[in-house]
């Protein structure tokens, strides 16, 4: 199985040591991903943007691959500031504020007259909109408040592209439907678990994410869009490496790494489930090209159905699946 220029809509690369460590299991099997800005402190100027684009390079040495570097968003960013750096950035990440890792800067009211101005000009810019949905309520129901604020933002704004990150809900697959400005990228993890396979048995904190896995009924809504490569959705791994201290402690942190195994695990679902080899390239990078207009570097993936066996971790970063075997390896990747 090949997989040409795959892209990785939704990741987290960090910094200092951490991104040293892991850049390169994105670098190698993806040719771009979409890089999220929670760094402390948040990515938020030009001269921020390009000085973090240039640690990644940095860091991820030879390998032949695109960081699409985002903003965190500000409603105070004005068109003159979104002007300037237009050329800098693919996107700009809004997260409601306390909601996930580092997003205590974030946006807490949802007034579309407050946010107007600095949406408008992302608007008249053509900059897409990522958004982390959620809201502060009960943690099974976050996601779900969160679709009435996504529904007010894409009729209030129809020309800009807004896309609903990581999403893991029924009712926001249904909310795909009803606006053609709204979007979504899906996770490999939230295709795979449901919240008992975090915590209805021994805890494992290292399924534990934001939004955190939910019903099976999410998860076949979620199944059902992305084997049909519903040209609304893309694949964006939400990969998400914490020290492991961090994860195995009282006070896990949130969120999964599945950076170097993403690609292996999406082959084996969509065999299991009898879609089509055409179908996951367009959810790991055609939809993609089409949504955001970008034209990714060539790259080929030649996937093989021969087990691998997932390390126990990597630099120190423990995957999802780790010492577990799953059924396809990464046999070569070459420049195409
Ligand atoms: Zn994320």
């Amino acid at each position: 199985m090949q997989l040409n220029a795959p892209l990785d809509m939704h990741l987290h690369l960090r910094d200092g040591d951490m991104l040293e460590n892991i850049a390169t299991a994105s670098a190698h099997t993806f040719s771009g991903a979409i890089i999220m800005p929670n760094l402390v402190p948040p990515v938020s100027t030009k001269e921020e943007v390009i000085a973090y684009k240039e640690r990644i390079m940095k860091a991820i040495g030879n390998e032949k691959f695109t960081p699409y570097m985002t903003l965190f968003f500000k409603p105070t960013y004005d068109k003159d500031f979104l002007t300037s750096v237009r050329d800098e950035i693919t996107a700009i990440k809004l997260y409601p504020a306390g909601i996930t890792t580092n997003s205590e800067g974030g946006v807490s009211g949802f007034d579309v007259e407050e946010l107007r101005p600095t949406l408008e000009a992302m608007s008249e810019l053509n900059i897409p909109l990522c958004v982390h949905g959620e809201t502060n309520g009960f943690v099974m129901d976050r996601e779900a408040e969160f679709v009435s604020i996504y529904e007010r933002l894409a009729s209030a704004f129809p020309d800009l592209k807004i896309i609903m990150e990581h999403i893991t809900t029924k009712a926001s697959v249904d909310a795909l439907e009803k606006h053609k400005n709204l979007y979504a990228t899906i996770t490999v993890h939230h295709l795979l678990i449901t919240l008992d396979d975090v915590a209805g048995g021994m805890l494992k904190p290292h399924l534990f994410c934001k939004p955190i896995a939910k019903r099976p009924e999410d998860r076949d809504a979620l199944l059902k869009v992305a084997l049909e490569a519903n040209p609304k959705v893309m694949f964006g791994s939400d990969s998400a490496p914490h020290p492991r201290h961090a994860k195995e402690s009282c006070g896990c942190a949130a969120g999964v790494f599945t950076a170097p195994i993403a690609l292996q695990l999406l082959a084996e679902l969509f065999e299991k489930n009898n879609a089509s080899t055409k179908n996951l390239q367009a959810f790991v990078s055609d939809n993609a090209q089409a949504i955001y207009g970008i034209k990714p570097l060539s790259k080929v993936v030649t996937l093989q159905k021969k087990p691998f066996l997932v390390p126990s971790n990597y630099n120190g970063v423990v995957p999802m699946y780790a010492d577990e075997e799953i059924m396809y390896s990464i046999k070569e990747v070459t420049d195409g």
